[in-house]
């Protein structure tokens, strides 16, 4: 079931000022001299969390409107997910796949039946399932379509983010997360993304996949124009091409819906699955897809230690248990209404756009008046946690356990920071 968070309301939220080196400075300090800064994190030390809201070593209690980028969908310590993995962790943790353990059937069956499909490739990190899309897709189109050998090639969107590997970068159109990575994978052909045509004429008879995210999560949560994923769908289907659709985070709830391509009713060939998958405990990813698809991989050819192990599949069966009832996937759509109305409200008021959908939301700051890295300091000192994009723009993604009352506080911290900046 769905437990709400609630914050004690003799609890002040954020905003306590200090005035002496703190705890804080501290714990950064060792992070930052300890460190390769390969992140710019928030000032915030995180001690302690539950559904919606985060402690920090300071006692400061904030409601987290990033909720880990969506893989605390379900909110910190689920007390499902929590006694499912506690559980687990008291039987067997790790096998490798050199042998079965009794956890792997059941949470491959159980998701495999959430996505309408026969059957799951389990691996750890998101980068890891769209890794093994991209294998999965090349060796489909070798041994099923025909495609002369090594020329396969697979279309993907500008402006998309599948990972940090070296393949995976290779596609990106983001100059900081390519620059000095080189040299690259061939065997991408980018297009811009929400235009189904030009989709249609990079596809040729050595294209393999089209990989794209049903909604751009960190290029500022864009939603393609409606038809998009649907004409996407018929022309993968009339090209003999794998329809590979990346829901690593908006899928699993996020949405409104058990995956944002059910918003348009279209089924992908192979879904990629991560982050909420693992219900915010372990990292657990998945590529699920059809035995006529995912058959193409044959023992020795494509694996990982950790991939499927005991406690991730104890993780992932509550998560995927949770989202059968659909009662997550409706908290979600009535709540985002919610946070979309009051959002759009702000539109003039300091912000320019507001786009996403269900509870996920990318919010376009007027420039003249803060970075979204600024606005994300300033909610933070209103006991907000959010995090900026790119330029101006902030991404809102609390936990689903959210309330319409914690929707309305940060929403109206948010017109605060823009009415203090003379919006
Ligand atoms: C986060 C993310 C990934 C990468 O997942 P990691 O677990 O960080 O490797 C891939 N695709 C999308 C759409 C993501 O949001």
């Amino acid at each position: 079931m769905r437990h709400s968070g609630t914050a004690p309301p003799e609890h002040r939220r954020g905003a306590a000022v200090t005035t002496h080196a703190t705890r804080t400075d501290d714990a950064i300090a060792l992070v930052e001299s300890s460190t390769a800064h390969n992140y710019h994190p928030l000032p915030v030390v995180v001690t302690e969390a539950e559904g919606a809201w985060v402690t920090d070593i300071e006692g400061r209690r904030y409601l987290d409107f990033l909720a880990a980028y969506s893989a605390v969908n379900f909110g910190h310590r689920n007390p499902e997910i929590v006694a499912a993995v506690k559980a687990q962790l008291d039987r067997v943790t790790l096998t490798s796949r050199a042998f079965h353990h009794d956890v792997l059937g059941p949470f491959a069956r159980e998701l495999a039946d959430l996505a309408g499909k026969d059957a799951v490739l389990p691996m750890n990190t998101g980068a890891e399932a769209v890794e093994t899309g991209i294998k999965v897709a090349r060796k489909w189109g070798y041994e099923v379509k025909g495609v002369p050998e090594d020329r396969a090639t697979i279309v993907v969107a500008a402006g998309n983010f599948h990972g940090r590997t070296i393949s995976v970068v290779s596609f990106s159109t983001d100059p900081v997360a390519r620059t000095h990575f080189g040299p690259f994978t061939p065997g991408f052909t980018v297009v811009p993304y929400g235009d189904a045509a030009a989709i249609a004429d990079a596809v040729d008879d050595t294209t393999v996949a089209v990989l794209i995210e049903p909604i751009q999560g960190e290029a500022g949560v864009v939603v393609p124009p409606t038809g998009y994923l649907t004409r996407v769908r018929e022309l993968c289907h009339q090209r003999q091409v794998l329809f590979v659709a990346d829901e690593i985070q908006s899928g699993l709830g996020r949405t409104g819906a058990t995956f944002a391509c059910d918003h348009d009713s279209v089924e992908p060939d192979l879904y990629l699955l991560g982050k909420a998958l693992g219900g915010g405990v372990v990292p657990v990813s998945a590529v699920v897809g059809n035995r006529d698809v995912l058959g193409v991989i044959h023992p020795g050819e494509h694996g990982s230690t950790f991939g499927g192990n005991p406690l991730a599949c104890a993780a992932g069966r509550a998560v995927v248990a949770m989202l059968a009832t659909g009662e997550w996937q409706r908290a979600a759509a009535e709540l985002g209404e919610h946070l979309h109305s009051r959002l759009r409200g702000l539109i003039g008021h300091g912000v320019v756009e507001v786009r996403g959908r269900g509870l996920w939301a990318g919010v376009d700051i007027d420039p003249a008046l803060l970075t979204g890295r600024e606005a994300s300091e300033a909610l933070l000192a209103e006991g907000v946690l959010v995090k900026d994009t790119h330029g101006s723009t902030i991404r809102l993604a609390p936990p689903l356990v959210v309330t319409r009352d914690e929707i309305d506080a940060a929403v109206d911290a948010l017109a605060r920071v823009l009415s203090e900046r003379g919006a």
